[in-house]
C-alpha cells in the first residue's frame, strides 16, 4: 500500500458513522476512534501536515477542527488561530455568517490573529457543503492573511462543497 492508500484505509476505519445524529437524515461522521487510538492519531497528523507547504498559521476550526489543528501546527513550526462560534472570543474579533440548511450561523476569529500576508492553512475534520470552509477562508482573508490550503480528514463528495471552494487549494485525506 502507498501511503496514500494506508491512511485512506486507516481513515474508513477508524471513523464511524452515527446515522441519524444529531438529526434525523444526517449520517454523522464520529472521529472519536480515530482520535482514541495513539498511532491513528500520530499518522492523521502528519498526513494533514504534509498537504502545506510552509505556513505562519494554522487555523482550526471549532470544535472539532481544533483537535486536528493544534498538532497540526505544532508539526509545521506554526502557530495556532481558533476560529470560534460567535461571542467566545474575548478581544476585538471580525464576523462572517453563512446559510446552513435551517437557518444561518456566524463564525468568529480576533481581528489581530494574522500579520499581514501571513500564509494560513485551514484544518477542520469534515467537508460538507463547503459553508463553514468557505466562510472561514473569508475571515482570514479579511483579517490580512492569506489562505495557503484548506485541508480535511473527510470530504463528503455528494455535497458538492468544492463547488463553494473553488479558488483554493482544497485537500481531504480521504473522499467518500
Ligand atoms: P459544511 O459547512 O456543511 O461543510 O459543514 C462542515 C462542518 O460541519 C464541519 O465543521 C464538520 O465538523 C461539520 N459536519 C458537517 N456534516 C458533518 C457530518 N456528516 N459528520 C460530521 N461532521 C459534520
Amino acid at each position: 500500500m502507498s501511503g496514500d492508500s494506508e491512511i485512506q484505509a486507516l481513515i474508513q476505519a477508524k471513523i464511524r458513522d452515527i446515522p441519524d445524529y444529531p438529526q434525523p437524515g444526517v449520517l454523522f461522521k464520529d472521529i472519536t476512534p480515530l482520535l482514541g487510538d495513539g498511532p491513528a492519531f500520530v499518522a492523521v497528523v502528519e498526513a494533514l501536515a504534509a498537504t502545506a507547504g510552509p505556513v505562519d498559521k494554522v487555523a482550526g476550526i471549532e470544535a472539532r477542527g481544533f483537535i486536528l489543528a493544534a498538532p497540526v501546527a505544532c508539526e509545521l513550526g506554526a502557530g495556532f488561530v481558533p476560529v470560534r462560534k460567535q461571542g467566545k472570543l474575548p478581544a476585538a474579533t471580525i464576523a462572517e455568517s453563512y446559510q446552513l440548511e435551517y437557518g444561518s450561523a456566524t463564525l468568529e476569529v480576533h481581528a489581530d490573529a494574522f500579520g499581514p500576508g501571513d500564509r494560513v492553512l485551514i484544518v477542520d475534520d469534515v467537508l460538507a457543503t463547503g459553508g463553514t470552509a468557505a466562510a472561514t477562508a473569508t475571515l482570514v482573508r479579511r483579517a490580512g492573511g492569506e489562505v495557503a490550503a484548506i485541508t480535511v480528514l473527510l470530504e463528503l463528495e455528494f455535497l458538492k462543497g468544492r463547488s463553494k471552494l473553488s479558488d483554493l487549494d482544497v485537500h481531504s485525506l480521504l473522499t467518500v
